[in-house]
């Protein structure tokens, strides 16, 4: 019955000189959320976005659902600018709607329509109560709403909203690094990125044998989601074990942790630089374990240059899990594979550990020689969403 969906987008109309880049941005980004299916045509007018559906109005809607930058969507039926024909179409979209009251509402941009807007409300409301016997009007408090629109091109009738994601449309804001370690934090960092219009590129330090090729598929499996909201993404693969080996051999226990992510940091801002990524993303919390006091952050921060953006800062965990549970992440990350840092962190990390102590441990280890390897047998992975989205 549903002929097209209308699609809301918020933040983007306010962007002033942006606009058309960030409406392209959106277009594009949905078009890419349908690929596989049959093509449809997509029409942007008056801030919205029409979409035509064939008969797969579920399977548009749910993918939709994820193109960030949009804020809701309404599947909606067309008819002829005659009220015959609004009347006919109007009744099948209060059939299809549940609730025992509703109220018509109508808005006419086409002043050539020869009613006005009161005046089509109450002529289709007489109408659609006297052809839906169970049905009452109710103009304060009604159950449902059946929308008019009177455009020049013809007329729309709908009554559902369903809300989008929000945010701006991926690949607005530039390119992140994002951290993804198999944990519940970073992947969801990665969406709140990712909602924020970041295009991301992932980054995992894997550390075989130690971990198993499980917790990697682990990674795979989020990044996969991930794709699922911001389109196809690369996954960069870092081994790590020769780093944590000499860590473990050459440095004080309580700093294994601070020096493991400062490598972890030297080694993203040089896969950044060959993503073209401005930032980097990690699913931090600010106090969640030693290594996320501040004290931690700035000694970890300091061999850095690039923004180390921390979405999840001042989220609670109780928070974060809500996050990862909606957008389909909580079930992978929560598979029981170790993930590298886990098994290397120490029974008492120094939760202050000071710039200066840590950077003397540090000469112990061939720093520059660690990174170069590392960087000298990255893997890359393309990644796709997962086909079931
Ligand atoms: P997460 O749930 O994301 O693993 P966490 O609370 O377990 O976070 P940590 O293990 O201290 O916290 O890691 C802090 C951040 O460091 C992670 O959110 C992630 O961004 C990054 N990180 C940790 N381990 C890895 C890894 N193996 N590869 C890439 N990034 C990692
Ligand atoms: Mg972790």
């Amino acid at each position: 019955m549903y002929t097209s969906l209308l699609v809301r987008y918020g933040e983007i109309s306010l962007k002033g000189n942006n606009r058309p880049y960030f409406e392209d941005k959106l277009l594009d980004n949905m078009r890419r959320a349908l690929a596989d299916l049959p093509p449809h045509k997509m029409r942007k007018t008056f801030g919205r976005i029409f979409v035509e559906l064939y008969d797969d109005l579920e399977t548009v809607s749910r993918r939709l659902r994820r193109v960030f930058g949009i804020v809701s969507l309404s599947p909606v039926v067309t008819a002829p600018l005659e009220l015959a024909a609004i009347k006919e179409k109007a009744l099948a979209v209060l059939a299809d709607t549940p609730g025992t009251t509703f109220k018509v509402q109508t808005q006419r941009p086409n002043k050539h329509f020869p009613l006005t807007s009161p005046q089509v409300n109450q002529e289709l409301g007489a109408y659609l109560l006297s052809h839906s016997p169970k049905r009452r009007v109710d103009v304060h408090h009604p159950d449902c709403y059946i929308y008019v629109e009177i455009r020049d091109e013809g007329a729309y009738i709908f009554s559902r909203t369903i809300p989008g994601p929000g945010g701006l449309p991926v690949g607005v804001t530039g390119r992140g690094l994002l951290l993804i370690s198999g944990g519940i934090d970073s992947p969801v960092a990665g969406y709140m990125g990712m909602k924020r219009g970041l295009e991301l590129t992932a980054l995992h330090f894997y550390s075989f044998p130690f971990t198993s090729e499980r917790s990697k598929e682990k990674v795979l499996d989020l990044c996969r989601v991930l794709a699922g909201y911001g389109g196809p993404l690369r996954l960069v693969i870092a081994p790590f074990t020769n780093i944590q080996k000499a860590i473990r051999q050459y440095s004080p226990q309580e700093f294994y942790v601070t020096i493991m992510r400062r490598m972890m940091f030297r080694i993203a801002q040089a896969v950044a630089e060959q993503e073209g990524a401005l930032a980097l993303l990690t699913g931090e919390s600010l106090g969640q374990v030693a290594s996320q006091t501040l004290q931690s952050m700035a000694v970890i921060n300091q061999v850095v240059d690039l923004p180390v953006l921390r979405p999840l800062v001042a989220w609670d965990k109780s928070e974060i899990i809500e996050v990862s549970r909606r957008i389909g992440t909580y079930d992978i990350s929560i598979r029981p594979y170790e993930d590298c840092c886990t098994l290397f962190v120490p029974r008492h990390p120094a939760t202050r550990p000071s710039l200066a102590r840590v950077a003397a441990a540090e000469e112990n280890l061939a720093v520059a020689e660690l990174v170069k390897e590392c960087l000298g047998n990255l893997e890359i992975l393309a990644v796709e969403p997962e086909a079931s989205m």
